[in-house]
């Protein structure tokens, strides 16, 4: 069977930009093709040259220097579930990626495919805002850092020029008692695309007020967002359960739910606010107050 596209594997990030350079919009990067080879296949794509950098060394390294985590684009979903590096930084993006569909997805997807698919229910960027995390960004003109979440701007869209590609995402140094987590909610535990999915990240000071805050919330909204509400709401508390639920339900009255095949836009606000509360209270550890979830 013949292909319908070229393939070229680059050995070099320069050897990859003068390809892209030459293809222009007819060339398209190739990481894992776990979301690529569905959209040619449905006829929604139809690169003419794919550059494969499933091997590609730049991209493929994870890296702690300088008080900051470099994960390569590249860089497997079954690599990062593996990095006690990652495990170690941002906890909560192993769980998210543990969580992914199937081992034999996740041997394949990459983390720069992720980014770059621009799935508002992709389970590795709600992590990753709450980490306050940037992409680096590589083409002819040169090298720039973005912030993860001003780079994806809509489903399937993202800042990404042309010919330009995604190098690295750069995690911060975060506090050491930072706590975080990720939840994801789907029909069933593997092979589910998440209904909704959220993280969140909490710096306590030990008089047991909120220092700061992140809840970044998935499929409730074009792009993972953060409920700047929510967030601001809880900030220098100390919150108990009533704080906690108020902050839950401004989470839900501030996301921009869909319906679609997995749910209902009201049942979307009622998960977030449901799974936000327990959320708080995990990362909080101002529990319950014996009045249970709203669903
Ligand atoms: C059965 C199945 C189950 C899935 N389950 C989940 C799930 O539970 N959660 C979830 O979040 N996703 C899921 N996905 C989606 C997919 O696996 C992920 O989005 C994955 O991370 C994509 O990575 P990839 O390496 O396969 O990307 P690819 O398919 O290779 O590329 C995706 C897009 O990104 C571009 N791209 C890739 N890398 C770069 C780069 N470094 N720079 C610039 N552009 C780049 C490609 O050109 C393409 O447009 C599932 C997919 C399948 C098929």
């Amino acid at each position: 069977m013949a292909f319908p596209f070229d393939y070229v594997r680059p050995r070099s990030l320069e050897d990859l930009l003068g390809g892209l350079r030459q293809a222009g919009s007819e060339g398209a990067v190739l990481a894992g093709g776990t979301d690529l080879h569905v959209k040619i296949r449905a006829g929604k794509t139809q690169p003419r040259v794919l550059f494969d950098i499933s091997e590609l060394e730049p991209c493929r390294r994870i890296v702690e220097k300088e008080g900051k985590l470099r994960i390569g684009a590249a860089v497997r979903m079954a690599e990062i579930a593996a990095s006690a590096t990652i495990q170690r930084i941002v906890p909560s993006l192993v769980t998210a990626v543990t969580q992914m569909s199937s081992r034999q997805i996740r041997n394949r997807a990459t983390l720069g495919g992720n980014i770059v698919t621009a799935s508002p229910a992709a389970d590795a960027v709600p992590p990753l805002v709450a980490a306050d995390a940037t992409v680096t960004l590589v083409g002819a003109e040169g090298q720039r850092e973005v912030a993860l979440s001003e780079f994806i701007l809509g489903p399937g869209k993202t800042g990404l020029g042309v010919g330009e590609v995604v190098a690295e995402v750069v995690v911060p140094a975060a506090r050491a008692d930072r706590r975080s987590r990720f939840i994801k909610v789907g029909r069933r535990k593997a092979q589910a695309i998440s209904i909704i999915n959220l993280a969140g990240c909490i710096d306590m000071e030990t008089d047991g007020r909120v220092h700061d805050i992140r809840i970044v919330l998935g499929a409730a909204a074009p792009t993972a967002m953060r409920a700047y509400q929510a967030e601001q709401a809880l900030r220098g508390r100390t919150p108990g359960p009533e704080d906690l639920r108020e902050a839950a339900a401004l989470a839900a009255q501030e996301c921009r739910p869909i319906s679609d095949i997995r749910a209902t836009a009201a049942g979307r606000r009622l998960l977030v606010e449901a799974w936000t509360l327990r959320m708080l209270q995990e990362l909080s550890g101002a529990g319950d107050d014996g009045r249970g979830a709203d669903t």
